[in-house]
């Protein structure tokens, strides 16, 4: 486990880097819905919070750090006027702990205000804020989020949003869910191969986008439906509705399988998949490929909770003799800023976590179920911790594949030499991390689970094959990529 003092709140997890939110209403602030939404995706980036809004004659913003409720006071969420607001929160990069890199982010240029929330990660950045800058744009941040909203601002000089919008998607390349707020009008943008989520709302006054289905419900709001791959959806400034305009079009997606596995909400529907669910049949069918005789299943909490409880179902339905329990007790009360300098107070922190139920499993067989691994420390320490607790085998079952390559697509993975199964086999895991077993799910039960044809996920981290073309990477799919010098001499 690689420590520090912004580990994510699940240890040894990949980590989601944003959640994105966007609301047009008939005639109440935007600010605080905004704002109960962010709250409800918190899960998808602790380190800062933002929210711009529009009041039809000028843009208010707060950008903030820290967790939802540590980014704005009543008086914060109170100067936020106007009908339109967007909102974003994020898990940056290594490096780019600060304000600066905070988002919304927002611009005021001849074409009007603009405001954009990215989740998501282009793959060609660089190459496109080289050509803007050498057209005069000025950055203020590395991110990839200033260089499509410098893209967009440009397009917006001789275009109106809807075209703007079309060419800035033939120039941007990778992953992207966007809310945009241009002036008043607030906008959702899904990458044409849909690889993060983004979900349309209706509230009683109004809509709402959002990365989370579960965002939409904190809200009171019910869901329309995904916004579509490639599809740019504007919320009429009324709040009386929305305008579909579907602007690319591809064979196939590029969903994001961890999405399922991981990172969105138990109680999101995502592309119409119960999340929850998606998990409790990821268990099952890791009972039948790699179910294992035992006398206790129990999770990793929370990540593992959904699969171990599908696992134990489907063997006791086999007519297996096993409890399920929760045989680990969580800390809630140890956060994320826990700083932890050392390799050994890494490992206490791991005691300070999570503690295991002598009574569960004392003298007996245990499965400890979990969702994924990524380095492997912590599998290590949770083996040892129910080994010292009495167990007499401890055995451990994975409700994905291994992680074997990086994400470039906006997830924090870990680097190849990092990731503890790139050249390793399940047995290697087994003995490194002190299990007497250790087995993965197949991807093919991953996207019988998820309910979707192969060609339409992303499995880039398991199988080092990419739906997007990366520098030095395999692709598994033919690529469409914009050509941005030909673009630029328009
Ligand atoms: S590489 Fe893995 S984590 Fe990244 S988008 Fe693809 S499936 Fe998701």
């Amino acid at each position: 486990m690689q420590g520090g003092p912004s580990d994510p709140p699940e240890f040894d997890h990949p980590t989601e880097k944003c959640g994105v939110v966007g609301a047009s209403l008939a005639d109440r602030d935007a600010a605080l819905p905004t704002y109960y939404a962010l709250y409800a995706l918190q899960h998808r980036g602790q380190e800062s919070a933002g929210i711009v809004s529009h009041d039809g004659f000028q843009q208010h913003q707060h950008v903030g750090m820290g967790l939802v409720g540590d980014a704005f006071d009543e008086d914060d969420i109170d100067a936020l006027h106007g009908p339109a607001a967007i909102g974003h929160v994020r898990y940056p990069t290594a490096g780019s702990v600060d304000e600066s890199c905070a988002q919304p982010f927002s611009v005021s240029f001849k074409g009007g205000a603009l405001g954009l929330s990215h989740n998501g990660n282009l793959v060609n950045a660089d190459e496109l804020r080289d050509e803007l800058a050498g057209s005069g744009h000025a950055f203020t941040s590395d991110g990839d989020t200033e260089v499509i909203a410098h893209d967009l601002a440009r397009n917006l000089l001789d275009a109106d949003i809807v075209d703007a919008v079309e060419a800035t998607m033939g120039r941007i390349h990778g992953s992207y869910s966007l809310t945009i707020m241009h002036d008043d009008t607030v906008l959702g943008v899904r990458d044409p191969r849909g690889n993060r989520p983004l979900v349309i709302g209706k509230l009683d006054d109004g809509y709402i986008i959002a990365s989370e289905s579960a965002a939409i419900d904190t809200v009171g709001g019910e869901v329309v439906r995904d916004v579509r791959p490639g599809e740019l959806v504007v919320l009429h400034e009324d709040g009386g509705g929305f305008d579909s305009h579907q602007l690319v079009d591809v064979d196939n997606t590029a969903h994001c399988f961890f999405e399922y596995v991981y990172f969105a909400r138990p109680d999101s529907v995502i592309d119409e998949e119960l999340v929850y669910e998606v998990r409790r049949e990821l268990g099952r069918q890791l009972w039948q490929e790699a179910g294992v005789d035992s006398d206790v299943v129990m999770p990793v909490p929370d990540s593992g909770r959904a699969f171990a409880s599908g696992y134990a179902e489907q063997a006791q339905q086999e007519g297996e003799s096993v409890d399920f329990a929760e045989g680990l007790m969580k800390n809630r009360y140890v956060g994320r800023t826990f700083i932890m300098p050392t390799q050994e107070a890494r490992e206490r922190a791991v005691r300070l976590k999570l503690n295991p139920i002598k009574s569960t499993v004392e003298g007996k067989s245990v499965t400890i179920i979990d969702d994924s691994i990524v380095r492997g420390t912590t599998s290590s320490q949770l083996v040892d911790l129910v080994r010292e607790a009495g167990a007499e085998e401890v055995h451990v079952r994975i409700g994905a594949p291994p992680i074997q390559a990086p994400c470039y697509f906006g997830i924090d993975m870990a680097t190849r030499d990092e990731l503890i199964a790139a050249d390793r086999t399940a047995d290697d895991i087994a003995a490194e991390v002190g299990a007497d077993s250790l087995s993965y799910l197949s991807l093919d039960a991953v996207t019988a689970a998820i309910g979707k044809s192969r060609a339409d996920l992303c499995a880039g981290c398991v199988t080092g094959e990419y739906p997007y073309e990366v520098d030095g990477e395999a692709t598994d799919r033919p690529v469409q990529r914009p050509d941005v010098d030909s673009v630029a001499d328009d």
